[in-house]
């Protein structure tokens, strides 16, 4: 197998039980068919335009690159219906179940944001969307199952296991694997058996796409580095792949906790060992170490397998971001720029300082994956205003 076929190196593969391989197999073969549809890939590109704000600014912030040094330039996903980058993949994952006959798309979220994503998705294309959640995250999550609903998407209970995204996973690929015929099964980042990362991917290229042209437009010349947070991945691998063969270096911040002591981390490139999750070979997070991060974006206890390519080949670099550092990127770009980062992408900003810092690139680009409106009552927790 090849990068084409989903093998990264060793990691990726499809790592199913054997009802799962056909399914797999028909989805693989219907995505290797859309990407050399001009007709889809233009509805898409067109829906991307229409419905989801492309393209985004790419932004020089200049008074945070006087803060910390360096020329920073920001992706704006956050300007995106939604307010995160993924509504790319949702939306072009709906319009490829659409063309391949399905009626049904289901999913899972954590903190919510890829469930309301897949809510939009379905209620767009006008198709029956049911969301699987840990019971936990539905308590947390009230106003996010809430939007959900509105949208006409069904949300569902999930009780067994520690009720969490984990246990959410195994059961949405359980309903996949009965309903077969009808339904999609929504990925919501570049994780999963193959087809998933490479199809996710190819849907969220678009960022580095967009970025690279604008980088030689508005700059003159490419980026030394290209800055990302990484939960699952996909914002990351969204922004580096149009830049791989580049002379453009990768870094990406993942969930570190609350620190170098602490168990509580989701940091499986920086300090993960190889395992098999979720259908795929990657880099994981030991079963007893609770996966926690200030951001629940960040908190799912495996990575994409590319980026576990990436760091084994040395292409990328990772690093296990605090807690205390992300706040305070966020509470810096907000004040330097009028920005208010996801608490993930904040990750990526703290990470792009510790790159300015630590080597001499100059010129960066940081993918600002969302904004932080649904971050505020955790933030308001950490930071007393008066
Ligand atoms: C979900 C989310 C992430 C993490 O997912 P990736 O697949 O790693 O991109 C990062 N930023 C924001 C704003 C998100 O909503």
């Amino acid at each position: 197998m090849s990068e084409d076929t989903g093998d990264f190196e060793g990691y990726g593969g499809r790592h199913v039980p054997e009802m799962l391989e056909e399914p797999l197999e028909h989805l693989a073969e219907a995505f290797d068919g859309i990407v050399r549809d001009e007709a889809f890939l233009e509805e898409f590109r067109s829906i991307l335009r229409q419905y989801a704000g492309r393209p985004t600014p790419l932004y020089h912030a200049e008074n945070l690159s006087e803060r910390w040094g360096g020329e920073i330039y920001l992706k704006r996903e956050d300007l995106l219906h939604g307010g995160a980058h993924k509504i790319n993949n949702a939306v072009g994952q709906a319009l490829l179940a659409r063309e391949a006959g399905k009626e049904r798309l289901i999913a899972e979220t954590g903190a919510g944001q890829h469930g309301t994503a897949t809510a939009m998705a379905g209620a767009l294309f006008d198709m029956d969307t049911e969301i699987y959640m840990g019971r936990k995250d539905i308590e947390r999550q009230r106003m996010n199952v809430f939007r959900m609903r509105l949208m006409g998407a069904t949300v569902t209970e999930v009780t067994r296991g520690g009720e969490g995204l984990a246990d959410a996973v195994d059961t949405a690929l359980e309903d996949f694997a009965q309903n077969i015929e009808a339904t999609h099964y929504l990925v919501g980042s570049v994780v999963g058996p193959d087809p998933f990362p490479r199809m996710v991917r190819e849907f969220q290229s678009v960022i580095g796409k967009e970025a690279r042209e604008q980088s030689l437009e508005q700059i003159g010349h490419l980026p030394d580095a290209a800055v990302a947070c990484v939960g699952g991945g996909s914002n990351a691998i969204g922004l580096f792949h149009a830049f791989r063969d580049d002379d453009v270096a990768f870094y990406g911040g993942e969930g570190g906790g609350e620190g170098a002591d602490s168990q509580r981390h989701a940091a499986p490139l920086d300090d993960g060992s190889d395992d098999v999750i979720h259908g795929m070979k990657t880099r994981v997070i030991d079963d007893d170490t609770e996966v926690h991060s200030v951001s629940a974006g960040l908190d799912y206890p495996g990575v994409g397998p590319e980026h576990a390519m990436f760091r084994e080949t040395g292409r990328a670099q990772y690093r296990a971001i605090t807690d205390d550092e992300a706040l305070d990127a966020f509470r810096t770009l907000s004040e330097e720029e009028g920005i208010i980062p996801a608490l993930e992408t904040s990750h990526g900003l703290a990470m792009a300082k510790r790159v300015l810092e630590e080597t001499d690139h100059e010129t960066i680009v940081v993918n600002l994956s969302g904004r932080g409106d649904k971050d505020m009552e955790t933030a308001a927790e950490h930071f007393d205003l008066g």
